[in-house]
This record gives C-alpha cells, structure tokens and sequence, in this order.
C-alpha cells in the first residue's frame, strides 16, 4: 500500500468521521424534534377557528399571544423593548362605514333603507367616498351579453338614472368563455356609457345561497397601507387579468368615480316591486337563455351613498431569541423566520392555512425546543412575521427595525409551507444566491442526517412561478443576508379552504424541521458570519443593498 493510498485514506476518514462526529454531536437535538411533539400545535395553529390568520384580525392577535407564551414556556427570551415579544407593526385601514354607507330608495310604497353590510355593499369596497341618486331602471337581460340575442335597446333613456341589474350570466354569454366577472363589469361600463349614474347589481344566486346558508352579511373588506416600513423596488406586482375589450371601440366614460352597489335577494325584490318567487323567476329566465325586458321602475328614485372610514392598528411579529454559547460570537444572529398570517374569509369561505403557514410556525417551536438541549454559538432569534401574504410586509419591517444590527445577522431560514407534496423532496429556493457556504450547509446536514432529495427547481428568480420574490426570505436577502426558503411546492389547496392539518404529512415536517435544526446549529457554530461569495453587487450586509434589482420575473403561473 503506498503512502499516498494510506494518506488519502486517513485523509477520508478524517473527512467523514469529523463530519459525522458533528452532525451526531448536533443530533442530541436533533432526535427531539419529532411529529408527535408537532401535531398538536399544527392541529391548533392550523384549524378554521382562527378564521384565516389575516393580519391584521383579532384572530391573528390571538394566535401571535399564544405563539409568545409558548416561546416563553420553551425558554426563548423577548428581545424587544421592555421584555416584549411583539413587535407592533402600524398599519392603516381602509374599511367602507358602516354607518355612513346606506342606500335608500322612496317610491309610492314608501321608504326603503338599506344598510351596509346587512343589504347591500358596493363593487369597489375600499376607496374613495361616492354617491348618486336618480330614478330606477331595471334593464334586464338587456347590456347582459354582446351576444345579439340579449342586446335589444332598452327603449329607455339611462341618463342620469341608476339601472337596476342581475349578477347572472345567461349561458350562451358563459359559453363563449367571458368570465361572469367580465361580463359584468363589461355591462356596468356599457351602461355608464350610456349616461347612467350607478348600478345596482341584484347578486347571483350562488352569492345570497352562500351567505344565507351561513346567516352571513356582506364582507367588510379592508384596503391597507403598511406604515414605516419601505417596500420599494420589490419585484412589481403583476397586472391582474384584464376583461376581454368590448368588440367594438368603446366612447370613453364620462369622468368621475361609478360604483355598482350589489343587494342581496330581499332588497333586490324590494326594489324592482317583486316577491322573492318572481325575482327567482327572472333568474330563471336569465339562466336559460330567455329574454327578459326592461322596465322602468316608474316613480321610484333611489339616494346611494358609499363611505369609508379609517384607522390606524397594529399588527405583530412575534420575536424570541436564544443566547448564543460562545460569550463573543453570541453578539451574531442567525434568524429563523416563518409567517404566522394568512386570508381573511370571504362571505363566509374560511382559509386555514394549516400548511400555508401554520405549518413553519410549528417547526419553530419544535427548533427552538432542540436548541435547549444543545444550542449554537452564535445566538438565534425566531421570528413570526405578520402580513407576509400582504406583500412580505412583516419580515421587511423587521429587517428596517431590526433590534440587532442586520450586520450581524448571518443568515435567515424561512420555513413556508412544509407538510405537502412528495415525502422525499423539498425545494430550497434562494439558498444558492449570495453565499456558497449556506447552500453546502444544507448538502452537508442533508447528505449527512436527513437525506431527503434537495429540489432547486424554483431557485432561479426567472423561474416563472417567481416564488423567489415570494417569501420572507426575500426581504433579508435585499439586505444583503443570505437567505433560503424551504418549502413543499403548491397544491390544488393551496390558499383555499381545504389547506387543514389532516393533510399534513408529519413524516416530511420532522425531516425538514430536522435539517433546519441541524443547518442552523452550523451556520450558528461557524468561526465567521456566512461569506458574500456569489452575488457581484452584494459583498456587505445592509440597507444599501436595497438598491439592487434582481432579474425581474416575468410571469406568474401559480394559482391565487
Ligand atoms: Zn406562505
């Protein structure tokens, strides 16, 4: 045997027994992290009760106190100001009033006042103030399709009236591929065309089945603007699909704010003077394809006023730390972040978010837990931020009000979305952007303990889901921080109200939850902070980096 041979052997079984020996060392904590252990949180975290997480809801506020005083039952420390664990993030919000909004029509019968959001609400939900008044007409099948069928004229003058419509769409008008949604908003501008002043929009039927079956009101929806925090140049929101243009040029609408006001069955009949048997009727007639005539509502008018109102709350990033064991490297961070909002309802549909993202939250906890048993050098801070699905809104609040300098923060772990899709996979996604050594961590610990297959199938930020821009990765990583989200992928559930804790996959959430562990005890036992090696621009961390445009992406594909 030559001494070559013998050298590079000793050399192999330095190599891999140095390797083993620190990743047996790191499994102290790692053998506690288990499904059993996690169950229970997701089962709670991730049920329907907490009606969606949004941020900002009371419901968040309850899930966000609970997920302190269980870090605080761990043993993580609050690293806020005055022993806090929240982190207050101000928001604006934008609601239509309640009590200023009405709509009010007067007839031969008398008064009929209808208040939001029991009997009606309005097509534009959060903007400015508006109002109409004028007399009723009810136009039918008519300006429903531009299928010649349905566009007999009105023989009735709109202008300056309020016409009264049918949120339905005659099958012929489907057929032809024009989504309900652009079909109506392709009627409500023929009609303001056409001189009228407003719609009322009587809704489907699937709509007032929905929230009767539920003893539901309309949504009050919210407009937020984030304050104090500094979103610019992320990557830019992609227009939303636009309704198919009209086949011939439309004249532009005359200028001004029109709104459609939507009523629900009983003040829709009320108003056209029907019973609710003869306003099903009309549906029927719509929905077969049969004409239904115009009319005017003689001696009717009707007074529309559509207001909103403002406050200022707050939402919160939970934040706990764990002091790092070397008394110099304990003054450097690693920060490992999940996002603890989702959706708010709508008209009843509940979103639980259980994978999306409860799921993350969990996995904290069973880390944080391991940590106890044996902790890194370095310190780390866990973070659950609010209003992720709002636009990364708390994890970019939380790098520009950091409570340590994000200098000395090494690397940031996000943990969204980990109980679905293939047992064996999981995608890394940004781990590969701005330092080498975060991406060998994971091979490392993963080729070493966890063994599950690393998927880098959505890393490149041209990927066209663009899930690069989607998380909260991102936010640190325009701070120059090396970044990595790990995440499951998609499903048909995703974002809908079947993304509940039965479907977890418990088996994969303890391997992730596992790598995550062991790739944070070492980036956190590293001699120095996580190198800059891989992108140009950015070889410091810092706000200045905020400058710096990554490749844009170019489309989105994935489901809302
Ligand atoms: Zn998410």
């Amino acid at each position: 045997m030559s001494i070559y041979r013998r050298a590079s052997r000793l050399f192999l079984w330095v190599l891999v027994g140095g390797l083993s020996a620190t990743v047996s060392a790191q499994s102290k904590g790692a053998k506690i992290i288990s499904a059993a252990d996690m169950k229970p949180y997701l089962t709670f975290l991730g049920s329907k009760e907490f009606r969606g997480r949004s941020a900002p809801s009371v419901e968040l506020d309850i899930a966000s106190k609970y997920i302190a005083v269980e870090a605080a039952r761990i043993g993580l420390k609050p690293l806020l100001p005055n022993g806090s664990y929240f982190q207050d993030v101000p928001v604006e919000v934008t609601t239509m009033s309640t009590t200023r909004s009405y709509l009010r029509v007067t007839g031969p019968a008398g008064e009929l006042k209808l208040s939001f959001p029991q009997a009606f609400t309005s097509s534009v939900r959060v903007a400015g103030d508006w109002s109409a008044s004028g007399g009723l007409v009810f136009v039918g099948t008519t300006l429903n399709s531009p299928d010649p069928k349905w566009d007999e004229a009105t023989g009735s003058d709109l202008r300056g009236k309020v016409a009264v419509i049918l949120e339905a769409q005659p099958p012929s008008v489907a057929a032809g591929g024009a989504p309900a949604q652009a079909n109506t908003a392709a009627r409500t501008r023929l009609l303001r065309e056409e001189g009228a002043v407003g719609t009322i929009s009587i809704i489907s039927r699937e709509r007032e089945g929905g929230l009767a079956k539920r003893g539901l009101s309309f949504d009050v929806a919210e407009r937020l603007r984030f304050l104090d925090v500094d979103t610019v140049n992320p990557a830019p929101r992609l227009p939303a699909a636009q309704p198919a243009a009209p086949a011939q040029a439309a004249a532009a609408p005359p200028p001004g704010p029109f709104y459609t006001a939507e009523v629900r069955h009983e003040a829709g009949a009320a108003i056209l003077g029907v019973s609710r048997e003869e306003l099903g009727r009309l549906f029927d007639a719509v929905l077969q394809n049969q004409s239904v005539p115009s009319k005017v509502l003689t001696g009717k008018t009707v007074e529309i006023a559509v207001c909103f109102d403002q406050r200022t709350v707050t939402t919160p990033n939970v934040v706990a730390y764990l002091p790092g064991s070397d008394p110099v490297l304990k003054d450097e961070y690693v920060v490992i972040g999940s996002h603890h909002d989702h959706n708010p309802p709508r008209e009843g549909r509940i979103f639980p978010g259980s994978d999306d993202n409860a799921s993350g939250c969990v996995a904290l906890f069973a880390i944080a837990k391991a940590m106890m048993v044996e902790r890194p050098k370095r310190s780390v801070i866990f973070v659950w931020h609010t209003a992720e699905e709002r636009g990364l809104v708390g994890a970019y609040y939380f790098v520009q009000h950091s409570p340590v300098p994000p200098e000395t923060i090494t690397a940031n772990l996000n943990l969204d979305m980990i109980t679905r899709n293939d047992t064996n996979s999981i995608y890394l996604i940004g781990s590969t952007k701005l330092s080498s050594e975060l991406d060998k961590s994971f091979r490392d610990m993963n080729g070493a303990a966890v063994k599950l297959t690393l998927d880098y199938k959505y890393d490149d930020p041209a990927e066209p889901n663009r899930f690069f821009f989607r998380s909260d990765q991102y936010p640190y990583m325009r701070y120059g921080i090396p970044g990595v989200w790990i995440f499951c992928g998609t499903t048909p559930d995703y974002h809908q109200e079947s993304d509940v804790e039965e479907k977890a996959d418990y088996a994969k959430m303890e391997r992730v939850t596992r790598l995550t562990y062991l790739v944070a005890m070492d980036v956190g036992n590293k001699p120095g902070l996580l190198k800059l090696d891989v992108h140009s621009e950015i070889t410091t961390r810092g706000a200045h980096n905020m400058k710096v445009v990554w490749q844009q992406p170019i489309r989105t594909s994935a489901p809302r």
